[in-house]
């Protein structure tokens, strides 16, 4: 995903042939802040990728969060915490 991409996602991109300074420099800074925001968030969900674990004979599947562990050292279950607070949830 480049700067472009999201002054086309957010319909900021000027509109005009000629250069001019219609929006132009808001929206370029807008469009980084943004795509900033995006890979940092990305970094994160990378870090608390969910975990599949198996019982012994296959018959119970936790999904687990590598990262997260609960007060007794015990790994947390998926989504985690973490996670329910990117989407906007109250963790
Ligand atoms: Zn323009
Ligand atoms: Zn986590």
């Amino acid at each position: 995903m480049t700067r472009d991409d999201i002054k086309e996602e957010f319909g900021v991109t000027c509109p005009h042939w000629e250069p001019c300074d219609c929006l132009v420099d808001g929206a370029d800074f807008m469009a980084d802040e943004i795509l900033k925001l995006r890979t940092a968030i990305e970094r994160v969900r990378a870090l608390h990728e969910r975990e599949t674990r198996t019982s012994r004979f296959g018959s119970i599947v936790w999904h687990l969060c590598p990262r997260c562990r609960d007060d007794g050292g015990d790994p947390l279950e998926h989504p985690c915490p973490t996670l329910r607070a990117l989407d906007g949830e109250d963790a």
